[in-house]
């Protein structure tokens, strides 16, 4: 069996260079939680891994919040999004997305960075941070950009990131009004994978859905905009009829994939219930970001 090398370089500049830039066998490691479980399953054999732990420009810092943004850490671990104040007051749909997602070992050691660049869509932050609006700045060896969360992803396990390139913060913008909601359909126990995963946000005009943001996961290969469904929920009233109209839109826009935690035709109708539902819990108010 080959030897598995681990470096821990404490330079941004250094850990380009380990990496290169040529795809291979060498990965950055945030928390190591989804690298550890693709080398169980024998899916991933690296030759060396470059952990991000020690590197200072990337743990230097993790949470905080101005009048326009809430910046969050690649290294920042979910239990630290979990436990934050700041993010319980600001993204309340966060700190509710935490209490179901894996387990407190888990969220221990699972950063944030490393959960965007996974690409699985099953994951339960990415939808949460594109209907967020977030945006993600990536930083390589060839200078940074910056990219929307929705833009992020390509496939399954796919992303826009290339070989050597790192994610350095996420940035979500402030939103007065708008209230958020994610809504895990588990089939088994409540913090198992999602069978289906939908983040609705809204900024309701009394009974008027004046705008909305709707990104579903786990039913598609990656988190995916519903844009047609809210085009069909955007200045209309709430009313069984508009959310049957918006869960026809979004049935028709979408291809909706089976996998063992259900078949397509099942997650087409959880689709349908769980729109309707979501958009009436924000609507009610009973949820806000
Ligand atoms: C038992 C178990 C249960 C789980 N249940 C859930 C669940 O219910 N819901 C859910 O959403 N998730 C769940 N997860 C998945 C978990 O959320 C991910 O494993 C985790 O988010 C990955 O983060 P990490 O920092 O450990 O990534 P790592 O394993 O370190 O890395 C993952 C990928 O990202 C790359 N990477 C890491 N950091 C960066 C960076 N800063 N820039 C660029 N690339 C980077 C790595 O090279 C690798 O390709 C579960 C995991 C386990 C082990």
């Amino acid at each position: 069996m080959a030897a598995l090398e681990i470096a821990e370089p404490e330079k941004l500049d250094d850990a380009y260079t380990m990496l290169g830039t040529e795809e291979g066998s060498i990965r950055p490691m945030g928390g190591g939680t989804a690298l550890m479980l693709m080398m169980k399953a024998q899916l991933f054999k690296p030759s060396k891994l470059v952990s991000l732990r020690k590197i200072e420009a990337l743990t230097g810092f993790s949470l905080s919040v101005d009048a326009s943004h809430i910046r969050i850490g690649a290294m920042t671990t979910f239990s630290e999004l979990e436990q934050s104040p700041m993010i319980a007051q600001h993204l309340p749909v966060v700190t509710q997305t935490m209490k179901t997602l894996a387990n407190v070992r888990v969220r221990n050691v699972a950063t944030v960075g490393g959960n965007l660049a996974h690409g699985d869509p099953h994951l339960d932050l990415p939808p949460v941070w594109s209907a967020l609006g977030a945006s993600v700045r990536i930083v390589g060896v060839d200078g940074e950009r910056v990219v929307p969360a929705e833009e992020l992803f390509l496939g399954y396990y796919e992303t826009v990131l290339a070989q050597g390139e790192l994610i350095a913060d996420i940035s979500v913008p402030v939103r007065p009004g708008w209230r958020f909601f994610y809504a895990k359909v588990t089939t088994r126990a409540e913090h198992d994978w999602p069978a289906l995963g939908l983040c609705v946000g809204v900024r309701a005009e009394g009974e008027v859905i004046a705008d909305v943001s709707l990104v579903l996961s786990a039913a598609v290969d990656k988190p995916t905009r519903l844009k047609s469904a809210e085009a069909a929920l955007r200045g209309v009233a709430l009313s069984d009829a508009a959310l049957a109209m918006a869960a026809d839109a979004a049935l028709a826009e979408v291809h909706i994939e089976g996998d063992g935690r259900g078949s397509a035709a099942y997650k087409q109708q959880l689709l349908r219930v769980h729109l309707g539902r979501a958009i009436k819990h924000v609507m009610q108010g009973s949820a806000s970001a």
